[in-house]
């Protein structure tokens, strides 16, 4: 299922253009400034042609492979062909999770959506954005620690330690990464070393870092011995019996 969503996602991201926005220095300096997400939603470069197309076959997946049930599908795929509600929907969507940095991690989706929708929306969104953050990593310093994604305001969902042993976030929606203060759970901000719980795999590839205070864990792909740098669509997929050690231990993903 992963691999056919990721097909999916490089088909579009090769159709997406670059941002057709001139990126204003002084918004961006002020947005940084806020600590609030970089990318605005009038930003992002959507051919809704192209988003329904991607929008669509992420629900076909998902549905394919029981991630979505049968009703939750109907009703996503009737969204997704009725052109005057889907764009609002999308839109009010992103601004509701282009989480500034002050702001507590959204609980859940609202009530009343199909179950799976977020995550539809996530896949079907991910080339326009990642080909954002792609541009504005280039034009701003983007070191300062933060839990949300700089960029688009959603939460790491993955991490990686590079080969200096400094910890970098990557983000579930646009997959940009920035750095992060080693043991702090970007989840709650607990910093207290004695109550974040870190295992790796045998092979020391990947690592788990769990948090004992909010419960929520975060894996890495430890690349200072390895042979590549990270692959998120593949490493997500080779950490999968972490998750299973991670949530046996009672966290949350
Ligand atoms: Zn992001
Ligand atoms: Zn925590």
């Amino acid at each position: 299922m992963q691999l056919e969503l990721v097909i999916v996602q490089r088909r579009v991201q090769a159709r997406v253009p670059l941002p057709r926005f001139q990126p204003d220095p002084h918004s961006l300096a002020a947005q940084q400034t806020a600590r609030r997400p970089v990318v605005r939603f009038a930003d992002i470069p959507l051919e809704w042609t192209d988003f329904r197309l991607a929008f669509r076959q992420t629900a076909d997946i998902l549905h394919r492979y029981d991630a979505v049930d049968h009703d939750d599908y109907q009703r996503i795929l009737k969204l997704g062909r009725d052109g005057n509600s889907l764009e609002p929907v999308v839109a009010a969507w992103y601004e509701a999770t282009s989480l500034a940095e002050d702001q507590p991690p959204r609980q859940q989706a609202p009530e009343g959506e199909p179950q799976g929708l977020d995550q539809v929306l996530v896949l079907a969104i991910r080339p326009f954005l990642a080909r954002c953050a792609e541009v504005l990593g280039q034009l701003t310093d983007f070191s300062e620690w933060r839990r949300h994604c700089p960029f688009c305001g959603w939460e790491p969902d993955f991490a990686v330690i590079t080969p200096s042993a400094e910890r970098r976030l990557i983000c579930g929606r646009c997959v940009a990464q920035w750095a992060f203060a080693p043991f702090t759970c970007p989840f709650c901000s607990n910093d207290d070393r004695a109550l974040v719980t870190s295992f790796a795999t045998r092979d020391g590839r990947y690592r788990v870092y769990a948090c004992d205070v909010c419960r929520r864990y975060l894996k890495a792909y430890d690349a200072r011995n390895a042979a590549r740098p990270v692959m998120v669509s593949v490493d997500t997929i080779a950490t999968l019996p972490l998750d299973a050690a991670a949530i046996q231990r009672g966290y949350l993903g």
